[in-house]
């Protein structure tokens, strides 16, 4: 993909921008490797106290920084807003906990290993890439940053090609609140040129989040030359409803699960599978409520929801629906490409979804629902793992045994019960199955770019 700002509102490039030539790549590889000698030998205490300064000035920025992310992807402005204070408060927590998350430890007596003294220590490891994608430009790349930096490792960012000034805003930011110059770099180059990095022994680990293709890609170059990856690739999350659950808490939240990002969001609720006692009164509720929701342009207040972020996007969804179709799907609201510019797409239900149809086995980045109905909660639960794709699930229900079948069951990274799927910095984030390995955010994402060294003495 070229690096460009192309405004998906309207379908006009705004701003194109060269890719980083071989002598640029090599001085910002340069300069993380000398960058990481600096920042390896700071204290926590340092390091906290420069990611509060950028944490600051990411939120005293923050309507600058949503604009950028409303232009350049598409999503309503409250929403970029919210992200980009989510994202300083992801820094703060990293800030605050970081020490505590990597301090020493000393799993068992030194007399226990015919030691005097044991110590598991937990280092920082070098440069670590970081291949990021459009969605949320700025929070995942902060899931990354954050406890990358306050690790003591430092961060090379490629981000997706269409949000290059988001890009360019991050690879200041960390400098600005008093990182290294080095510590944290953009690197403007598209997605065809980043395996290459991979073979270059400077570059000691890397994270990916994006489709399943590019995950698989970069983690067999990872692999080819015994690097670590982490993958976050998406999801086809069940969204299961069953009897006892609150329709009126259940049904705004599904329809927010399928229309907020424009349905771009790798951990949003997919496949609603709804037992067949409440299928009529749910599908009935939440067509409508699909039906009410207005897309448009993502500054304007009466917006829901505004474009999808490449014509690409819009096209891989549209094909999704027109496959369905023809295969007998019913389009209960939406379906129809908007005339006009911009990459629209209306918020569309599909009922009779069938195992043949591309929908139902792929993820659908886009504002389009399919319903299943469901026989029991027995099976709810094997329709919902019937997915090649392992990240979250929701859940609908008010009894502790069916909370407790699918707390166990379900075979995902996440279960969020009555409520809305979501990340929080203080939880562990990531999937199983196609979705990925490794996990962000929380205790366990700091240590994946990590060193754990034993140090045992006689
Ligand atoms: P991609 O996976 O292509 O892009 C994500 C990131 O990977 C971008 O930085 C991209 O760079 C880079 N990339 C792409 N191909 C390669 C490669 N072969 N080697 C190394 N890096 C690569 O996502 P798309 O934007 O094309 O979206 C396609 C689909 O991916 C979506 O419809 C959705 O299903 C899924 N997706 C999931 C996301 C999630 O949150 N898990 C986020 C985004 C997409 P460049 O932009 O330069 O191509």
């Amino acid at each position: 993909m070229p690096i460009a700002v192309h405004n998906p509102t309207t379908g006009e490039v705004e701003k194109e921008y060269a890719a980083h030539t071989p002598e640029q790549i090599e001085a910002a590889l340069a300069a993380s490797t000398a960058a990481f000698e600096t920042l390896r030998r700071t204290s926590f205490e340092e390091r906290a106290g420069w990611m509060h300064r950028a944490a600051d000035i990411l939120d005293a920025e923050a309507e600058q920084v949503a604009r950028t992310i409303s232009t350049e992807m598409g999503k309503t402005f409250a929403s970029a807003l919210f992200e980009a204070h989510k994202s300083a408060k992801g820094m703060r927590h990293y800030a605050d906990h970081a020490a505590t998350y990597l301090a020493s430890e000393a799993p068992v007596r030194p007399d226990q290993v015919g030691a005097s003294r044991i110590a598991v220590r937990y280092e920082p490891i070098g440069p670590v890439l970081a291949v990021m994608p459009w969605n949320y430009p700025i929070w995942q790349a902060m899931r990354f940053a954050a406890p990358a930096l306050m690790a003591g490792n430092t961060g090379l960012l490629k981000h997706a090609s269409n949000v290059p000034e988001s890009a360019l805003y991050l690879g200041e930011l960390f400098a600005r609140g008093g990182f290294p110059e080095g510590a944290f770099q953009t690197l403007l180059v598209e997605g065809g040129q980043v395996l290459p990095l991979l073979d270059d022994r400077r570059i000691r680990a890397v994270t990916l989040t994006g489709s399943v293709g590019a995950g698989a890609a970069v983690a067999a170059a990872a692999g080819r030359n015994v690097k670590k990856s982490v993958l976050e690739l998406g999801g086809a999350d069940a969204f299961v409803v069953l009897p006892s659950a609150d329709l009126d808490a259940a049904v705004p939240v599904a329809v927010n699960a399928r229309v907020g990002n424009s349905g771009q969001s790798c951990i949003a609720g997919k496949r609603f599978i709804v037992h067949r006692d409440v299928y009529d009164e749910f599908e009935q509720r939440f067509t409508s409520a699909m039906a009410a929701t207005v897309y448009g342009d993502p500054f304007a207040d009466k917006t829901t929801f505004g474009p999808m972020a490449t014509e690409a996007v819009r096209r891989e969804v549209h094909e999704l629906v027109e496959d369905a179709r023809a295969k007998g799907a019913r389009v209960l609201t939406g379906g129809e490409l908007p005339d006009g510019p911009g990459w629209f797409y209306p918020a569309t239900v599909l009922s009779g979804v069938t195992p043949d149809m591309r929908i139902a086995r792929e993820e659908c980045f886009g504002p389009v629902a399919c319903l299943f109905p469901a026989e029991n909660a027995h099976d709810a639960l094997r329709q919902a793992n019937e997915s090649d794709f392992g990240l979250s699930a929701s859940v609908w229900t008010r009894f502790p045994a069916e909370i407790e079948l699918f707390s166990t069951g379900l075979e995902t990274g996440g279960v969020f019960v009555n409520g809305f799927t979501s990340s929080f910095p203080q939880l562990p984030f990531g999937g199983v199955k196609d979705s990925g390995y490794g996990r962000e955010l929380a205790g366990v994402g700091i240590r994946e770019f990590v060193n754990i060294k034993t140090v045992w003495q006689a």
